[in-house]
């Protein structure tokens, strides 16, 4: 990496530590320092689920009798038959491809209660209705049906009926609530929380204005009992239940209640689970207890109850990535009393995205936020302590914990596309879909499961919260035939630091070539460092670029400097596009209110 310091705008001055990485640094990488773990044990069930299907559906389906369910769990239950173990069709029938529909969907206040996101791709979350009987109305047969009720998804349904007034779309997602925003869970919750915010979802903004988490509330969408009648269409949301299997030749959906959908075009949107850290693995139960991974809103919830508790001294966090490095920083700033460790594999935090001078900037202005940071650390293992907290084995030392926060990315849901014979991509773990994001006929994907090929950066899989919105909408779109390839690069924005903020914008790996252009104006006033990082290709044509601590449009300027294949000849030049040197923003007076 070339760092260059200019002085002030028009003097381009000294440059310094012009070395490149160094091998051991670029050779580092999540995947291969934290290997993925096997599945935890079955989170643990909800009241709900006391209630057994008539028949052992997971055993019937062993036997691989048919493509459907052995029996249908409802009638069976209506019925008063026995749970039976070895089940036939003709037990319970039902009728191919044919609904139950027994009781309304009604409207409820979004609920978020569930088991978390420790689970492995295939176990249900404890509010999915895995073996319970059917307990709203279902349609047969929609248009449009979209699998993972996240982000991308709900753009994608945005984007249908933006392009088809009346279309019916129906999304199916495990989780209890309507789609949300994931960054605030280790973000805005924990910057501007008020006393209720655990429970209502909700935070000040930094404008004073009332925000939640949702996406939409739950009256918007179209019960699902309703959407086939629905004479202008609309949105229909499957809350609580798992798509189990996909048929692409029957076009069909199989639920986790053993119901059937048909469709005419299929979305797959199944997101990312946390991997697991193998050192963890064989952790006894009191540790397992005390270890969160952030995904969804019950590991917000478990995070924040913990931290809560009065005898909570410590919370140690794993992961030298975007979401560890902000958690840390988060976790510190509403709690300043309790002792925050985050513990890093290299020297310093973000070593995939940052160039090695910057990865150590940001260690250091973690550090002076109060984090306690274990550089090149090698985690052990962890036991139980005597009063009830468990032991983080780190190099040699013990780190008392009540809680492990284990951060070291994501694996994509794939499995549902694997079984139904979609391709996966081999490097970089999404589901293989062309430009269009179409995996196989009448099949799209988005969001952080998709692997897409993009004509300016090749191949690419990405996980950020812009580009679950940018793809969900381009896939929504092109399933009503619009033929749109990807051309819109999402961005991703975080803070890591009170003088930390990063936003970036195309390929930011840094095992890339990088130059970094950086202003010692702002530090001189007492402000944060500014630097643009410009990343290269080999012929050195622009393919990334991150700000540090600059804000506004220049996010744009960096998307149109990449479709144009800018080459970095000059980036003292380049530089001069990004707001190197400027004085109060708006959005610096937002920091500023932010940091007060
Ligand atoms: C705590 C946190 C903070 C983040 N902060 C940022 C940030 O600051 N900036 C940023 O750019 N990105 C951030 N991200 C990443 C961003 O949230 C994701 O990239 C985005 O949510 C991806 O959207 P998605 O729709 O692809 O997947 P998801 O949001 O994961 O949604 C997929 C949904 O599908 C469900 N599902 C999976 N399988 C099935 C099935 N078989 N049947 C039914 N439902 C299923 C899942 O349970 C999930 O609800 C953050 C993520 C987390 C967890």
């Amino acid at each position: 990496m070339v760092i260059l310091t200019v002085a002030a705008v028009v003097t381009y001055s000294n440059i310094f530590n012009p070395k490149k990485h160094d091998d051991h640094h670029k050779a580092a990488s999540h995947k291969e320092h934290h290997a993925p773990e096997p599945a935890a044990p079955p989170p643990a069930k909800s009241s709900h689920s006391e209630e057994k299907p008539c028949c052992d559906e997971a055993k019937c389906n062993e036997k691989k009798e048919e493509e459907k369910p052995c029996c249908d769990a409802e009638k069976c239950k209506e019925e008063k038959k026995e749970c039976k173990e070895d089940c036939k069709k003709s037990d319970c029938k039902k009728e191919e491809g044919k609904s139950e529909e027994k009781q309304h969907h009604d409207n409820e206040k979004p609920s978020t209660s569930g088991s978390g996101s420790g689970a492995t791709e295939d176990e249900p979350k404890s509010s999915s209705s895995e073996g319970k009987a059917h307990s709203e109305k279902i349609p047969d047969h929609v248009p449009y049906l979209m699998i993972g009720g996240g982000t991308a998804s709900y753009y994608a349904a945005i984007a249908v009926r933006g392009k088809e007034a009346e279309a019916k779309v129906l999304i199916i997602g495990d989780e209890p609530s309507v789609p949300y925003n994931r960054p605030p869970l280790s973000k805005e919750l924990w910057w501007y929380a008020d006393p209720k915010s655990r429970d209502t979802l909700e935070y000040i903004n930094v404008s004073g204005k009332r925000r939640d988490i949702f996406l939409e509330s739950d009256g918007w969408f179209v019960p699902t009992g309703e959407i086939s009648k629905a004479s202008h269409g609309g949105v229909s949301l499957l809350k609580n239940h798992r798509v189990k299997r996909i048929d692409t030749k029957s076009k069909k959906v199989h639920l986790d209640d053993g119901r059937t959908i048909r469709y005419d075009k299929l979305l797959i949107a199944t997101g990312g689970r946390p991997r697991k850290l193998k050192e963890l693995q064989n952790a006894d139960g009191l540790v397992r207890k005390k270890i969160v991974y952030l995904r969804d809103v019950p590991d917000y919830q478990k995070l924040e109850d913990i931290c809560n508790e009065s005898d909570t001294k410590r919370i140690t966090e794993i992961g030298d990535g975007l979401l560890g490095t902000e958690l840390a920083y988060s976790i510190k700033r509403k709690y300043p009393k309790l002792d925050v460790h985050q513990v890093i594999k290299g020297s310093g935090n973000l070593p995939n995205i940052l160039p090695k001078e910057l990865s150590e900037l940001a260690k250091f202005e973690l550090e002076s936020n109060g984090v306690k940071i274990h550089s090149n650390a090698k985690i052990q293992g962890a036991e139980s302590g005597k009063d009830g907290r468990a032991i983080l084995k780190v190099s040699g030392e013990d780190l008392e914990s009540d809680a492990i926060v284990v951060a070291i990315g994501i694996e994509p849901n794939v499995k549902l596309a694997k079984d139904a014979g979609l391709k996966i991509d081999p490097e970089n773990g999404g589901i293989l879909a062309d430009s269009e994001l179409q995996a196989a006929e009448d099949v799209y994907v988005a969001g952080d499961v998709a692997s897409y090929e993009d004509s300016r950066l090749g191949r690419r899989r990405a996980e950020h919260w812009n580009h679950a919105e940018i793809t969900g909408r381009l896939a929504g779109a092109n399933m009503t035939g619009t033929k749109t390839k990807f051309w819109y690069q999402g961005m991703f924005f975080t803070k890591l630091a009170s003088k930390l903020h990063v936003s970036a914008v195309g390929q930011t790996d840094s095992k890339l070539d990088t130059v970094a252009v950086c202003s010692k104006e702002s530090e001189k006033q007492g402000g944060a460092k500014k630097c643009v990082v410009f990343y290269k290709e080999k012929d050195g044509k622009l393919v990334g670029v991150l700000m540090l601590n600059m804000f506004g449009p220049a996010i744009d300027v960096a998307r149109r400097l990449i479709d144009d294949k800018v080459k970095v000849t000059s980036p003292t030049e380049l530089a001069k596009l990004f707001p190197l040197y400027e004085a109060e923003t708006p959005e610096k007076e937002d920091q500023k209110k932010e940091e007060k």
